[in-house]
Parts: C-alpha cells; structure tokens; sequence
C-alpha cells in the first residue's frame, strides 16, 4: 500500500510548512519532491500505478476544503484511484441551481460517470473560510471569496444566533459543522444526487476534521448532531 505518510517525513532539508520560502527556495522544494517521488516512490509502487494507468473507480466522491493540512488521501490511508477529489475554500457545494462551476461539474461526474458509492464533505479546524464568515471585515479586498463564502451565510447566521459570547474556537468548530451540515443541504439539490440517493446508490456522510488531534467528527445523517467518529 502506497503510504503517503511517507512524503511528510524530513526527507528535506527545509520544513517548508513551518516556514515561509522565498521562489527559488519553494520551487527547489518542490522539484526535490518530484525527483523523489519518480526515483524512489514510484517504482517501489509500479504495479498499483500500472493498474489503474486506464480506469478508476473510486470509493468516494471527497469535497473538502483547498487548505493544505487536509490529505484525503492520508486521513483515508486510500491509494490512487480510490478518492475522487473536489476542492475548494471552504468545502462549499453551491446549489444546483446557481451556477455551472467546478463542484457542480464533479458532483455531477462522480454521480453518473463514476457512480461512486459514498460522497464525504469534509470541513476541519482552524479553516480561515470559517474565520471570514465569522469575521468578513478580514475578507475586505477579496472580492472572488466574499461570492464564494455567501454559500456558508446561513451557517454563519445559525452560529451568530445560537453560539453568540461562546469562545472563538468554540464558535469556529460550531460553525465548521453548520457549514458542512448547509452544504450536504446543497448537494442534495442536485438532481443527480437526489436520484441515487432515492435509488439506494450513495451515501452521504458529513465530517470535521481536526488538524491538531487527527480526529474526525461525523455528523449523523438524520440529526446532523456532530459526534467523534470511529470506525471501529
Ligand atoms: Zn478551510
């Protein structure tokens, strides 16, 4: 099993995620990462590579958030071919009526082309989406977010009305959940979603994800009460 863990050991000199790396430093980074991945990781993997060169049929349909301390593919401990994976600030899912974009587009790929079995969305801790919707005096001058952060304003409402004098950290991981809870609301408007739903074909399942602790909260399906989630 290709182990992903592996890539986050100091195989580098510079730890670049506890550090802010001028271009040439990151781009070096990131050619040393390459270079290793095809001289050592890849071989010691060709035949899982070789075996999925023409096909995929992923596990699940995977939306999360665009930060980069979220590895699907890591929290899962799932190979290539096994998570089809759609990001975006804030693991948002706009309605299906809004517009035609990138979620829509692989929502809609992932239900009826790869007909997937399960579809995740997954928020975290600490995520600066949910920062701005509590705060959206920081999202001044960021035009693009302040649209894309409209599909979380009814959990940002929620939050403010029901959580209002509660710690920051507390209000955040609140708001964390409410917004995974609105954007499963979303995606159950797409009607490629509905339908297999209807049919038995998919599952649905909402997840927080905490940086810090590797946990994950799961929201119940029919209560949408966020408890820690095990697998065993
Ligand atoms: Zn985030």
């Amino acid at each position: 099993m290709l182990s992903p863990a592996g890539t986050l050991q100091s195989a580098f000199p510079i730890n670049s995620w506890e550090t802010h790396l001028d271009i040439n430093q990151a781009w070096q980074r990131i050619a040393d990462g390459v270079r290793k991945f095809q001289t050592e990781v890849f071989p010691q993997q060709r035949a899982m590579f070789e075996s999925v060169r023409k096909a995929q049929h992923p596990l699940a349909l995977f939306i999360t958030c665009a930060d980069s301390r979220i590895l699907p593919n890591l929290i899962t401990q799932s190979v290539p071919g096994e998570i089809f994976t759609d990001r975006n600030p804030g693991n948002m899912v706009p309605p299906y009526s809004d517009f035609v974009g990138g979620v829509t587009a692989g929502v809609e790929y992932a239900n009826l082309v790869l007909k997937v079995p399960v579809i995740i969305i997954c928020g975290h801790t600490d995520c600066g989406v949910m920062k701005a919707l509590l705060h959206p005096e920081t999202a001044a001058g960021l035009p693009g977010m302040q649209q894309w952060m409209r599909h979380g304003n009814e959990s940002r409402h929620t939050v403010l009305r029901e959580f209002a004098g509660r710690s920051e950290e507390e209000m955040l991981n609140r708001l964390a959940e409410a917004n995974v809870l609105e954007q499963i609301a979303h995606l159950k408007t797409h009607p490629n979603v509905t339908s297999r739903l209807a049919a038995n074909e998919v599952m649905i399942r909402g997840w927080v994800y905490d940086i810090g602790s590797g946990s994950i909260r799961q929201a119940d399906p029919v209560t949408g009460e966020f408890t820690e989630f095990s697998s065993i």
